[in-house]
């Protein structure tokens, strides 16, 4: 055993790990070296024999709990740039009357490559290391992760307005087909997707073509699936039919597709969702600020769906802290059931990691700081007065801390925030960039609303 062979890139020291592999999972002062992007070992104490404690780059986590990246399993980052546009709206007038017409005036590659960087930025800056995106002209959303340096599901979105009596349907195939071919094994770091807005914006035909380009590269298919209870009455009057029900008769539902918020779903539909393998991402503070209702997650982890945590988008949110969503939904289910003995800080941390990492099928590879996963691993610094003194990390990190507590977070072995600094990211420069396409969509609002 050669000593260059043995030298790491880096090594972690000190702290508190939480591991995610298994409940309750603590380690103080561990000791975690990181190789060619994985976690090589991790230990408490000391080195395992035969490796040195020589590395490229040694972190003290003296004072930090260590935990995996979060897993953000439902966004739209260039929504970014419509945060605080439209606020306090019903889901449907905020949608028809402010998002959709801003989009079609400002949507374009260039705008979402700029906000896609912000929100990439303000991601890390919160501990985020893998997202969940579903948007329109998605490459320049592959292109600014590739940029960062951070982890993500990129999915083309696609939709039919109602408007429309034929879906173009050879168009949308071939969209589809395009963008997975493109995207295919481009990056370690990056999983190309497919998502159909919902079932009252998207036909039939539609879900049933973009599901099937999905099938055929083995990869995820993402839905908004009973968000509010217009949808359910659209659906009844449209197609006779539940939600749950219209989407089994195109055949959509399976192990591959994520379903976002299903909120509004019988018993039978739950069932549903459980016996095919369908994965739920759970958004409660976009479903909070919308008006759109609860979901019964403690329902659903009973049934054993797998649910994990998103912040949707920023202009239902309005931003991508993972800490906020964290502590939301631990206090939205207490107050929804006036039971303080549901959704525990533990369970919820593990929503947030591991359970994330499960609903984009990425379990085998993070979601937990275990030998052979890629490294992918956050510094919460706990040395801040609202976080002292510390008896329970997972209360802390639920009930207490902010995204804003992240020290350093890397991504598949790369430092990518070292004490609070970006380092693939000029933040100024992206901030100013988002702030010009902001005076525009400003200008364009006081004008169209005046
Ligand atoms: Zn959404």
């Amino acid at each position: 055993m050669g000593w260059p062979d043995q030298k790491l890139d880096i090594l972690i020291t000190g702290g508190t790990l939480l591991t995610m592999a298994a409940p309750a999972d603590i380690i103080e002062e561990p000791v975690i070296g990181i190789r060619d992007g994985k976690i090589l070992f991790v230990e408490s104490n000391d080195l395992p024999s035969g490796y040195s404690p020589e590395a490229h780059e040694v972190i003290d986590a003296s004072g930090c709990l260590v935990l995996p990246g979060l897993v953000n399993t439902h966004t739209h980052l260039p929504m970014i740039l419509f945060r605080g546009l439209a606020d306090d709206l019903p889901l449907m007038i905020w949608l028809n009357d402010h998002i959709f017409p801003a989009e079609e005036r400002f949507i374009n590659r260039d705008t979402v490559y700029t906000a896609s960087l912000l929100a990439i930025a303000e991601m890390i800056l919160s501990g985020t290391t893998t997202f969940c995106d579903g948007y329109f002209f998605e490459s320049s959303v592959a292109r600014a992760a590739i940029a960062s340096g951070i982890r993500g599901v990129v999915s083309q979105g696609f939709i039919d307005f109602p408007s429309a009596n034929k879906p173009d349907l050879s168009g949308h195939t071939a969209a589809a087909e395009n963008f997975m071919q493109k995207w295919h094994k481009r990056s370690p770091l990056l999983t190309p997707a497919l998502i159909c807005h919902s079932s009252y914006i998207c036909s039939p035909d539609t879900l049933r073509a973009i599901k099937a380009v999905a099938r055929g590269h083995e990869s995820l298919f993402l839905i908004h699936l009973a968000e509010t209870r217009e949808e359910v009455a659209l659906l009844r009057e449209r197609y006779g039919k539940k939600p749950v029900h219209h989407l089994l008769d195109l055949d959509l539902l399976d192990k591959a597709t994520v379903a976002a918020h299903c909120i509004w779903l019988e018993e039978d539909e739950l069932d549903l969702l459980a016996q095919s393998g369908v994965k739920v991402a759970h958004n409660p503070e976009s479903n909070m600020k919308l008006g759109a209702g609860v979901a019964r997650v403690p329902e659903m982890l009973r049934l054993g769906i797998e649910v994990g945590l998103g912040t949707d988008g920023c202009a239902s949110n309005n931003n991508l802290d993972l800490f906020g969503e964290m502590g939301m939904c631990a206090k939205l289910h207490k107050v929804f059931s006036s039971d303080p003995t549901v959704m525990k800080a533990e369970k919820v941390v593990e929503m947030a990691t591991l359970g994330g990492a499960r609903v984009l099928g990425m379990a085998d590879r993070i979601g937990s700081i275990s030998p052979g996963k890629c490294a992918d691993i956050i510094l919460v610094n706990m040395n801040k007065p609202h976080l002292t003194p510390l008896y329970h990390p997972f209360s802390h990190l639920v009930y207490a801390a902010s995204g804003a507590d992240v020290l350093t977070s890397i991504i598949g072995g790369q430092v990518v925030m070292r004490n609070r600094r970006l380092l693939t990211i000029d933040l100024n420069e992206v901030m100013d960039g988002v702030r010009k396409i902001g005076a525009a969509i400003s200008s364009w609002n006081r004008s169209s609303t005046a």
